[in-house]
């Protein structure tokens, strides 16, 4: 059991985005703590708030229900007040799945028969009105995510989504009532209820309207929304007495040691980041795939490259690059198996570095993110102050903490990786 009462947990279908969940929590007031899958062992940290990162988003159906289930098996035995279940703020998900089918078993487990869904997030350009999801001005069918390879969204219509995915009813909470404050939501629920509506898609196009939300929901058993939704659910816990003003949550505990950057993303932002690290003369090491799969010593060279160099100042390995270069790989040794080549390196440069005394790492990639985070032997994060939007300094639980911060492809400033590694050494001269 937590030594201090943790007062909402939460299960994120994935990685990234449960950082981004941990990211406006911590912003919110709470301390937070992320873990990696379900633990196998009690929470030893005291924390507000605790999100359990699966990667569910895209598993079998039946997988992503018994994992959630899990994760909500667990999350109770900390005494849990609410739950929240966090998806994608353009509700990635298929006709079999997996967001109403989850929603629908904690429901049950959580023995509620209503619960709210709301992927708005204003502030990164996802607002829902009328049921309708908007990316930007676009409809979601006409945002790009139309051609998702895992998940494409051809249906802007959450409610029609929504109800493709669940027996139980879908119906629509207006933005008529939530404009009009939390009272006017409360009345429409009730509505909603009478009508047999189980599952309600909430309309919300800017930040008040997840704070009235937010302040309706105070009560709910379980929400499920994006990242956005969560915004308002810090003031109910505080307006109620229960989180304590004065405390720091963003602290995060001392680590020393050396820094270094691994990127394998490609996304753009990546890419920029990478040119200006190199651009500013710093000492970068290049990871080609090519030499990987012709089982040249690419990690050995990398690493020896690093430890001439790390003592005196922070090095990135990169597998970074172009689309042309990328698809040409991936044409010669397929996409999966080019993605994991690159993945393995990075983690084993990671594993090496550690070894090495390194102890502050930059990861750009999602996926990047969690092979390292895997091979670092890493499972829980305490969340602390955010780089840049969306991207928190971490340090992982457990006897060598290590500082990490997990970039997703495409976030943070052209200058995030130098950005993020100055920060922590501020972050580190305030708490000594
Ligand atoms: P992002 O968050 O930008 O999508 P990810 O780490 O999730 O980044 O995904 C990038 C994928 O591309 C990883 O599987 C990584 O191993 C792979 N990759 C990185 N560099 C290369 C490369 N040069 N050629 C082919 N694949 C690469």
């Amino acid at each position: 059991m937590s030594p201090s009462p943790v007062l909402l947990g939460c299960i994120a279908d994935d990685f990234t985005g449960a950082t981004d969940l941990a990211n406006m929590l911590v912003r919110g007031g709470m301390r937070t703590v992320q873990t990696i899958g379900v633990p196998d062992t009690p929470l030893d940290t005291p924390a507000q708030a605790v999100i359990v990162a699966l990667k569910s988003r895209t598993a079998p159906r039946d997988q992503a229900v018994a994992e959630s289930l899990a994760a909500l098996a667990w999350l109770k035995t900390l005494g849990c007040r609410q739950f929240y279940f966090k998806y994608c703020s353009t509700f990635d998900s298929t006709d079999q799945g997996n967001i109403g089918p989850v929603a629908d078993a904690l429901m049950t487990e959580l023995q509620t028969s209503f619960a709210i869904a709301c992927p708005a997030f204003p502030e990164n350009g996802r607002s829902v009105y009328r049921g309708n999801l908007f990316v930007g001005d676009l409809l979601l069918n006409e945002s790009g995510m139309q051609n998702h390879p895992l998940t494409p969204m051809t249906d802007a219509n959450l409610v029609r989504v929504l109800q493709r995915q669940t027996p139980t009813k879908v119906g629509l909470l207006r933005y008529d009532a939530v404009q009009r404050g939390a009272n006017a939501v409360a009345a429409a629920r009730s509505t909603l209820l009478a009508n047999g509506v189980g599952i309600a898609i909430a309309d919300a196009i800017s930040d008040e309207d997840l704070y009235t939300l937010g302040a309706a929901c105070a009560d709910d058993v379980l929400l499920t929304g994006g990242s956005g939704l969560a915004l308002g659910l810090p003031g109910n816990f505080a307006r109620a007495g229960l989180l304590p003003h004065s405390e720091h949550p963003e602290q995060l505990p001392v680590v020393n040691g050396l820094s270094a950057v691994l990127s394998g993303s490609c996304s753009r932002a990546t890419q920029a980041q990478v040119e200006h690290w190199r651009s500013t003369g710093r000492p970068a090491f290049r990871i080609d795939p090519l030499e990987l799969a012709a089982g040249n010593a690419v990690v050995d060279e990398a690493c020896a490259f690093a430890e001439q160099r790390i003592r005196t100042e922070p090095v990135l390995v990169y597998a970074t690059s172009a689309p042309e270069e990328v698809s040409a790989v991936q044409k010669k040794l397929g996409t999966a198996a080019s993605g994991e080549l690159v993945e393995r390196a990075l983690a084993s440069v990671a594993r090496r570095l550690r070894d090495s005394g390194v102890q502050r790492f930059v990861i750009a990639g999602g996926e990047t993110s969690g092979a390292v985070v895997n091979a670092l032997g890493v499972d829980a994060l305490r969340i602390g102050s955010q780089i840049d939007p969306g991207v928190p300094w971490t340090v992982s639980l457990g006897a060598a903490p290590l500082a990490l911060a997990l970039k997703s492809g495409n976030f943070g400033t052209t200058d995030f990786f130098s950005k993020a590694l100055t920060m922590f050494d501020e972050l580190m001269e305030l708490s000594q």
